[in-house]
């Protein structure tokens, strides 16, 4: 197949004469020499050249189902060719109406009501907003600060951004501190010396408690986390953390929001994480990601009737709720959900994930044994290595440029990762074999010996 209709020449170009790159260093802005990706297959992606690279990280943790599908491109050209759009304020349309049923289907307990938006940033958007709704209705309309926690990461719209704990770039963007309170950081690695983990997970527990008490209960409107802290350097807390969260929520009438746009759709080996691996069933659960393979953009934010029951039926002031975009329920978008989520069904993905997890993970912690390894850490088929750290237990700062330096060697060899300062991070499609678990480790293997 032609890798592309232009020269890479020209690609190049205009791609840094004219477009801005998400999370653009403005040091490199129109200078950046980026590898073009032409095409791509399976777990595999071809650049320029042909060269052919396993993609690591699943594009941004999104390519379930792998790349290149018929039946992906079938269905979304006939989805186009009988409703290419339609406008979901006043009208319905069968994808949206489907899909919708489909994730109530699949969602833990009374997760029945599903509000779709663009991608993870628009559905946490939505979680936050609908959080203010509902306390509003019920008359409390000063409940409303959002607990979230270093680390987090839950998207760039002003108010996705404004409770995410990495502090990329804060300083150069405004955000609202005013009603977000940070908790910190949950990763089981800085405990203090001797400290079980049980209890590490209590103390972590507690921290949500003594915040909620502090600020006060009657101004706490949600307690947001990822099931796995994923783009913060795949932090997975300690067992019972999100179930002793979750009780503590109920105690002061809190509502939990689990932002499951990485850990959804397959990834730990269940539809959802929150009930299956956490047993929780949260307020609200927000999606993106996995709902399409990546081969179209769409998020959901699924709402619980526990939630949604109080506050409906007549309103005096007959107030809306007022959030919605132009493309909620995309039919196209929802038609490929549709057709991911069947294929996921049919070739039994789910089951594939947890049943070739373990090898995955056999492998990723086999790389403890390299003396430029610090770190492994993994579930289902997300994994992190993280570079050696010396000191004394808040490692993330050290030695930064582990992560960039094994991505150019693995680049060479034929593997694609995800650097993070002095991490990479895997969560590749849910279809790799194992024989293609192999490749992809053997590779990262030489890569840190060539960067040791
Ligand atoms: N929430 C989590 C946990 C994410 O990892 C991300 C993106 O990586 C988002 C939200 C934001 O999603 P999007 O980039 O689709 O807006």
């Amino acid at each position: 197949m032609k890798a592309h209709n232009r020269s890479s020449q020209t690609i190049r170009d205009y791609d840094n004469k004219y477009y801005m790159h998400p999370w653009e260093g403005m040091d490199s802005f129109g200078q950046a020499d980026r590898t073009i990706s032409a095409s791509a297959e399976g777990i595999y992606v071809y650049d320029e050249h042909g060269n052919r690279l396993i993609d690591g990280p699943g594009g941004m943790w999104c390519t379930q189902i792998g790349y290149g599908r018929r039946d992906m491109a079938d269905a979304i050209a006939d989805q186009v060719m009988r409703l290419s759009y339609h406008s979901p304020w006043n009208t319905a349309s069968e994808p949206p109406a489907v899909l919708a049923k489909k994730l109530a289907d699949l969602a833990p307990g009374g997760l029945n009501n599903v509000f779709f938006t663009t991608g993870g940033s628009t559905a946490v958007d939505t979680a936050i907003r609908y959080m203010h709704f509902y306390n509003n209705r019920l008359g409390r309309p000063n409940k409303k600060t959002v607990i979230s926690r270093d680390k987090a990461y839950h998207g760039s719209t002003f108010l996705s951004a404004s409770v995410t704990g990495r502090d990329r770039g804060k300083n150069f963007l405004d955000v609202d501190r005013e009603r977000v309170h940070l908790l910190p950081d949950v990763n089981p690695l800085i405990r203090p010396e001797g400290m079980s983990l049980d209890d590490w997970c209590a103390a972590k527990v507690k921290d949500l408690e003594d915040a909620i008490v502090a600020l006060g209960p009657d101004s706490v409107g949600a307690f947001i986390a990822e099931p796995i802290l994923a783009s913060g350097g795949v932090i997975i807390p300690p067992n019972g953390y999100h179930k002793g969260c979750m009780e503590v929520c109920r105690k002061y009438d809190v509502l939990y929001i689990s932002d499951e746009v990485v850990t959804g759709f397959g990834r730990l080996g269940h539809w959802f994480a929150s009930k299956d691996v956490f047993d929780i069933e949260p307020d609200m659960i927000t999606c993106a990601k996995g709902l399409t393979s990546g081969y179209l953009p769409l998020g959901a934010c699924l709402i619980n009737d526990r939630i949604v029951d109080p506050i409906s039926g007549p309103d005096q002031e007959g107030v809306m709720f007022n959030n919605g975009y132009t493309y909620s329920g995309h039919p196209v978008a929802c038609a490929a959900a549709l057709k991911n989520i069947e294929i996921m069904e049919t070739e039994k993905i789910l089951e594939h994930v947890r049943e070739i997890s373990p090898y995955f993970l056999e492998r990723l912690h086999s790389l403890r044994d390299e003396p430029m390894v610090g770190d492994t850490r993994g579930i289902g088929l997300v994994g992190c290595v993280q570079g050696k750290v010396t000191g004394d237990g808040d490692s993330y700062a050290l030695d930064q440029q582990f992560g960039a330096k094994v991505d150019e060697k693995c680049e060479e060899m034929g593997l694609i990762v995800r650097p993070m300062a002095n991490m990479c991070v895997f969560s590749p499609p849910l279809i790799i074999t194992k024989t293609q678990i192999d490749d992809m480790f053997d590779i990262l293997r030489e890569a840190i010996r060539q960067v040791a």
